[in-house]
């Protein structure tokens, strides 16, 4: 059976890998480098990550380290990986972790603290009257609505750089959005969840890319590569799928694994299925900046804080900044600390980033909002349509996605738009998409 893998993030290298495990050679379009948002760039001894930072360590990505031999890579947090700040009446306070925490924070209003625990045990308090809600609508019931805004939103926005109002409680939180539906109550859900559901965050010694030239190393010499775009993708008379490229190529497979999404997904779909072409392009996404910035180590940084998370409105579009190297020591020389910025968001997707522009204004706003008397500018990293705003509704995608999988048996697709945003979720998705495909190929072996 011929295999392909369109896009060599991490997604495609995973499916690619795991096709390369089952016994298949595949082929992989990819008109760039391996690695798609996965860049580290290491500069007068910084490790600066121009994508992801940090990899929430879940079995899948505990397997795959664990499979490329890469475990020793793993860095784990030198201070409470939960220490999180939102910006709030002017200061940073902490997004309580414990109960303790939560009944001496100014973030909530008495009356919330004082309803809780009678709120956590209410069975059917969170059961959603829709289909689908928004984190805001949700979340009401249980924190109040300033709550929401005020510790939720912020917290989300650096995730998603997207807003409670729009985003969806289903997809943003199917765990517990399942037990609201069956009418558990907060405490029911907590005592369901496996003990220690509460995953670590980690990184890799030499930065995220290792993960990427690890999967590269595996797939070396076992799966073959065409460097460009697939424009479209056509079904073929009987089984199988022609994949048109950008360099006028073209290569006939019976199964292909999909992983880009949004506008180039809607363009490679146009024949295969309008309906789906025309759900994906209409999905919105949030455009980032990453800029990276240094602070002398003498400079005191709020203790033990992971970073500081901002409402909607600030300027510079300013969502949030991490204490990288408070975090994990290694990222930077022993006299400085490096922070990461991330400006942007859903509001600002087609804003191009003004390096200019941010290299003269946001070093002086850090320096005020932290109370550091010197940050540096180091370099400025743009994404256009970064992190896909999975919006109220978002479940159609989904199933339109599984529709149109079921009506082209060989075609999965394991792109964005399925839900996981995270890099950790990326590698669960793309084993799904492989199981699929070779759950599809025996199915067709068998009634053969
Ligand atoms: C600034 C930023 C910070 C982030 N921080 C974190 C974090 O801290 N932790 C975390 O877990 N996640 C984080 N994420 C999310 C995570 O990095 C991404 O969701 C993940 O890397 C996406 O992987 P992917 O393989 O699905 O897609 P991509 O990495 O986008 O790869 C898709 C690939 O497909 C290729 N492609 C596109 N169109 C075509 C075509 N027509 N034909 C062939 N190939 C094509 C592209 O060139 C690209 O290489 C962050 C993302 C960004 C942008």
């Amino acid at each position: 059976m011929k295999t392909a893998v369109i896009g060599g993030g991490i997604a495609g290298l995973v499916a690619t890998y795991e096709l390369v495990k089952a016994g298949y050679r595949p082929v992989v379009i990819e008109p760039g480098a391996f690695g798609g948002m996965i860049r580290t760039l290491s500069l007068d001894g910084f490790t600066l990550e121009q994508g992801p930072n940090v990899l929430v360590e879940r079995a899948a990505m505990a397997e795959l380290l664990s499979d490329l031999g890469i475990k020793d890579k793993v860095r784990y947090p030198a201070i409470n990986p939960y220490g999180q700040f939102v910006w709030c009446r002017g200061r940073p306070m902490k997004v309580p972790s414990g109960l303790l925490e939560f009944l001496a924070s100014p973030l909530f209003s008495w009356s919330t603290k004082l309803a809780l625990p009678y709120r956590l045990c209410k069975r059917g308090l969170l059961k959603p009257k829709a289909e689908d809600l928004s984190v805001l609508a949700f979340f009401t019931p249980l924190l109040g609505e300033r709550s929401v805004r005020d510790v939720l939103d912020p917290v989300l926005k650096g995730i998603y750089g997207g807003d409670v109002e729009e985003l969806s409680a289903r997809m943003i939180f199917p765990g517990l959005w399942e037990a609201a539906a069956q009418g558990l109550s907060l405490i029911g859900y907590m005592r369901r969840r496996p003990r220690g559901a509460r995953p670590s965050i980690m990184v890799l010694e030499g930065g995220t890319h290792v993960v990427v030239s690890a999967l590269a190393e595996r797939i070396r010499g076992r799966a073959d590569k065409i460097e460009a775009r697939v424009e479209r993708i056509e079904r073929l008379t009987g089984r199988g799928y022609r994949l048109v490229c950008s360099d006028g190529s073209s290569v006939d497979v019976d199964a292909c694994v999909v992983t880009p999404a949004g506008a180039p997904l809607a363009s490679m779909l146009a024949s295969i299925d309008c309906d789906l072409a025309s759900t994906v392009r209409k999905q919105e996404y949030a455009s980032l900046g990453v800029v990276h910035l240094s602070v002398p180590r003498k400079e005191a940084l709020i203790t033990d804080a992971f970073g500081v998370l901002f409402r909607a409105g600030m300027p510079n579009d300013l969502l949030g900044v991490m204490f990288n190297s408070q975090i994990f020591p290694h990222v930077a020389p022993p006299d400085k600390h490096v922070l990461t910025a991330i400006v942007g968001g859903a509001q600002a997707r087609t804003k191009e980033f003004n390096e200019r522009e941010l290299r003269e204004r946001l070093p002086g706003q850090l320096a005020e909002l932290l109370g550091v008397s010197e940050v540096e500018f180091l370099c400025l990293t743009s994404w256009r349509d970064a992190v896909p705003q999975l919006k109220v509704g978002h479940h159609h995608v989904i199933a339109t996605l599984d529709r149109v999988e079921l009506a082209n048996p060989g075609l999965v697709f394991a792109g964005v738009d399925r839900g996981g945003v995270g890099v950790t979720d990326r590698v669960r998705i793309a084993r799904e998409a492989v199981q699929r495909v070779c759950k599809q190929v025996s199915e067709v072996k068998s009634v053969a």
